[in-house]
């Protein structure tokens, strides 16, 4: 588990922080109170942002601790939530019950006497309306110690409420959709930078959505490292019986540097010798046959208009393991290799590979 972000000593509350309005807010709402903050900012291929821990402490003044928590929620995902998908590949209920577990024994490992969260009753339909959120604090052993701040006057007192902890007087009583009281209390704050509601979740997000899929269904047991590949690029798989090839093609400068990062052992490289053009993953292709990896090749130069305009064979080096072979090959982007599927699609088989997902 790794763990980041300056710390202060010992908080009174733990905030679940997603980096979005609603969290933001009540954490500024505790701290108004005198409570001493600190923020938990869970990180996955799908949510959070470890790279702004400094912006959210020099802009609002937060004391912000990140967890990645990975490897956790990818076999979660795997499984099969055990409450279902909302309208893409997002486990909103189990998401919030996995989380709220493990900021629990963050809270309980600082010594703080707390937990509190953004959410807002009826503001969303999977895992706000009230008897979600009254599932996901039981299953998550929270119900007794989590504050909802914004909507907090309207849900029943809890441990820190009644001893006084808090002061429930001054939290906020929000319900349902509409975001003017989010925007009223920002204005009282003062403040300049207003995030947009939620932290931003790929899994919510069709597109995104196309990338993960494959990784369900070619048989390849993925790992969080895998679902953080197809976060880039351009995707393809091929798939010769029960064996799959997979190819990842960067777009642009900055997506070919993330493509050579995330490059693990047994992993191939795939780079134009003689002129421009995107630089690609081959996961696993040490152990591709001689077909695959210059189809790999052929669609790489294929993403090279130098090479697609000169017609001609173009050599195209790739490194696996430290060593370097040439191969010569055609441009080009159609045969072997496919980009994901429609989400309409997707979201058929989703139904059969999870069958008591919604
Ligand atoms: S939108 Fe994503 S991060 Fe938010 S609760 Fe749902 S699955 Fe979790």
């Amino acid at each position: 588990m790794k763990t980041g972000g300056a710390a202060s000593a010992s908080p009174d509350v733990i905030v679940l922080f997603s980096g979005g309005l609603d969290s933001l807010l009540s954490a500024l709402l505790l701290r108004e109170q005198g409570l001493v903050v600190r923020c938990w900012h869970a990180c996955s291929p799908f949510f959070g942002k470890s790279g702004a821990v400094d912006f959210w402490r020099e802009t609002y003044g937060l004391d912000v601790h990140t967890e990645d928590v990975s490897e956790d929620f990818v076999a979660m995902l795997l499984q099969g939530p055990a409450h279902g998908f909302g309208k893409a590949l997002n486990p909103c209920v189990d998401c919030k019950i996995h989380l709220l577990r493990q900021a629990r024994a963050y809270m309980e490992a600082t010594g703080a006497k707390a937990l509190a969260s953004g959410e807002v009753p009826g503001q969303r339909p999977m895992s706000q309306r009230r008897d979600a959120m009254q599932l996901i604090s039981r299953e998550a052993g929270v119900t007794d110690i989590l504050v909802r701040p914004l909507g907090a006057r309207l849900l029943a007192p809890t441990k820190p409420e009644r001893e006084g902890l808090v002061d429930r007087s001054r939290l906020a009583s929000m319900a349902g959709r509409g975001r003017s009281g989010q925007l009223a209390l920002a204005a009282r704050f003062g403040l300049k930078v207003i995030p947009t509601p939620g932290g931003g979740c790929r899994l919510t997000e069709r597109e995104n959505v196309r990338r993960y899929w494959p990784l369900f269904t070619n048989s390849i047991s993925p790992s969080a490292a895998d679902f953080a590949l197809a976060n880039l690029g351009r995707q393809f798989w091929a798939r010769c019986g029960q064996v799959s090839f997979w190819l990842c093609v960067g777009r642009n400068r900055e997506d070919n540097e993330r493509i050579v990062a995330a490059a693990q052992a047994g992993d191939a490289l795939l780079r134009l010798r003689d002129m421009a053009g995107p630089t690609a993953l081959a996961r696993g292709g040490t152990h591709w046959p001689e077909k695959a990896l210059l189809e790999a090749a052929r669609l790489t130069a294929g993403f090279s208009p130098k090479a697609l305009a000169c017609g001609e064979e173009a050599a195209v080096d790739i490194l696996v393991d430290g060593r370097e072979q040439t191969i010569q090959a055609r441009p080009g982007r159609d045969g072997f290799f496919v980009g994901p599927q429609p989400f309409t699609l997707v979201k058929e088989e989703r139904k059969a590979y999870f069958p008591t997902s919604r």
